[in-house]
């Protein structure tokens, strides 16, 4: 007798109903239409392939770049009675001949394997017998470049799907994927050329996480009440004792000086990066997940395959190269659905960090490609205007993976902040007409010189250059420059100037400039009121 979907989920899996898009996906894959299923972190991807391969005769491939996730299904399928194995770099020859073995006897469901094996293991020979009748890709965004882990590997995966035959069901899963992206996982792995005349069924979930609490700090300037990011960090952990979390840095250094910090503050911290050897990775990351170490400091190379249940913050030291890292990261807080913690601790020195990984990360490529240069360049500035803007934060996130939301969420630092709607006309008059003064001298520069000039400097740079005899020329003396700052940020955000990329990058007139110049429409801007610090508000756990 055939088995029936709920059946499968209830006797192999223990669960009663299904999750948002289970089903759906579920069902497609058994129609025999290619699947590409874009659902967050936690949302039960693996079920949506689990249960057809159960339900299908012959062997599902499923190609994964995780090993420690592909040992852990793995384990987790045999102990609920599913014949399942995996093929990566840390098999044994005899491992191998033995999962070959039952493959030909035709007794194996499930086969996880990583891409750099899909070459050597003649698997559609050994399947012959028993037939291929799924392929799934998991995180399917390392096809693309312009997703934020490309891995070469991957690109192989269309070649071993067609060696296949008959056609198999190829269903791809991620759980971030821009429109980019999107469109090169179709591309790639042919999904629109299925067998079915429907086409490829295509699902997003929802991406909000709503448990999840999120927070930019910006330590040494007005509004936050932290001097530096090591005291923000510490004041963050003070009313978070006893919670497990992760603390994410941009760099090995970084990692090792904040892991020293907090084991002198006597926390229970370990840490995690690329230089540390494999055995001491391992462990550390081990007394992390079974809670041995509450808090694990680390770079991104603590990365996916962490599937911990009760992180309860992500605090980034550094702010991340780009909104999908960003939300990736932040988004292995509070997976169990009890409310978690996402704060970004942000620096201006930040952007100039990532700036130069992006540089040496080309430098360091077979071969320079400024398209994809410049194209980072765009996503660092995102990342920037999600840390120093003032709307509500997760309308941000959502919006960079093309989900509506309302303008307010009541649960990010900015829906809680007290900001006054302010109208910045004349001031926003008297920078646009600085960078004009300067365009009419052939000159652009700055953020730095611009205000410089606006607050009437004699600096050295000011006066050798004749700055000082523009007329705008000291028109902002009574303004604080971080005022002057926030305001020329959102004009650079809202397109009324423009911020060249590269190394120096200078300030130019945008595209609403001029209109706004000749017309006389207020412009209205939320400022975050002057008065530091900023009360923590009030929240139930
Ligand atoms: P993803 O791969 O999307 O991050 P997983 O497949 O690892 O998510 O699933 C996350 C968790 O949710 C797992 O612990 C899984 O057992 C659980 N889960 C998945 N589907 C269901 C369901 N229908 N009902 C209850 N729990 C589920
Ligand atoms: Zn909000």
């Amino acid at each position: 007798m055939a088995l029936s979907k709920h059946k499968v989920l209830e006797d192999f899996f223990g669960f009663k109903s299904f999750r948002p898009g289970q089903e759906e996906t579920i069902d497609a894959v058994l129609a025999g239409r290619d699947v590409l299923a874009i659902m967050p972190t936690g949302a039960g991807k693996s079920l949506c392939y689990q249960i057809p391969a159960l339900m299908l005769p012959g062997l599902t491939i499923v190609i994964s770049p995780l090993i420690s996730l592909m040992k852990d299904q793995v384990e987790g399928l045999k102990d609920s009675g599913v014949q399942a194995a995996c093929l990566n770099s840390s098999i044994s020859p005899a491992e191998y001949n033995e999962t070959m073995d039952s493959i030909l006897a035709g007794k194996l469901k499930l086969l996880y394997i990583a891409p750099e094996r899909l070459q050597r293991a003649e698997l559609p020979r050994f399947a012959a017998g028993q037939g291929i009748p799924l392929v799934v890709v998991d995180e399917a965004h390392c096809l693309s470049q312009w997703g934020h882990d490309f891995r070469q590997s991957y690109l192989d995966i269309a070649g071993f799907i067609k060696s296949i035959k008959p056609k198999p069901v190829t269903a791809a899963f991620t759980a971030t994927a821009t429109p980019k992206v999107r469109e090169d996982i179709i591309t790639l792995l042919r999904l629109k050329e299925t067998n079915d005349d429907k086409g490829a069924f295509i699902i997003t979930t929802g991406f909000d996480r709503p448990n999840l609490y999120f927070e930019v700090q910006k330590p040494g300037k007005n509004g936050c009440a932290s001097k530096d990011k090591n005291t923000a960090l510490l004041d963050c952990l003070k009313t978070r004792t006893d919670k497990s979390g992760i603390i994410y840095c941009a760099t090995r250094k970084a990692v090792e000086e904040v892991w020293d910090l907090l084991l002198r503050r006597g926390f229970g911290v370990t840490r995690y990066h690329a230089g540390l050897g494999d055995a001491e990775r391992k462990k550390n990351q081990d007394d992390f997940l079974y809670d041995r170490k509450p808090i694990i400091v680390a770079t991104n190379a603590l990365g996916m395959g962490i599937d911990k249940s009760n992180v309860s913050f992500v605090i980034h030291y550094n702010m991340p190269k780009n909104i999908e890292s960003y939300y990736q990261e932040a988004g292995r807080a509070g997976r169990d659905g009890a409310p978690a913690d996402c704060i970004l601790l942000y620096s201006g020195q930040d952007v100039k960090i990532n700036e130069f990984l992006i540089a040496r990360s080309d430098e360091e490529s077979n071969e320079s490609n400024p398209d994809l240069v410049e194209h980072n360049l765009e996503l660092l500035k995102q990342m920037t205007y999600y840390a120093t803007g003032n709307g509500c934060l997760r309308q941000r996130l959502l919006s960079y993976f093309d989900e509506q939301s309302q303008g307010y969420c009541g649960n990010c630092s900015n829906c809680l902040t007290a900001f006054d709607e302010v109208d910045i006309s004349l001031e926003a008059r008297k920078i646009i007409s600085c960078v004009y003064r300067l365009k009419q001298r052939n000159r652009a520069f700055g953020k730095v010189m611009i205000i410089d000039i606006l607050k009437g400097s004699r600096s050295e740079k000011v006066v050798s250059q004749g700055f000082d005899t523009l007329s705008t020329w000291g028109i902002m003396r009574e303004a604080s420059a971080h005022r002057i700052r926030a305001i020329l940020d959102w004009l650079v955000e809202e397109g009324y100037l423009l911020q060249s990329a590269g190394e120096y990058p200078v300030i130019e007139m945008g595209i609403k400039a001029g209109d706004f110049l000749k017309g006389s429409k207020p412009l209205m801007m939320m400022l975050a009121k002057e008065a530091p610090p900023r009360e923590i508000p009030f929240r139930e756990k």
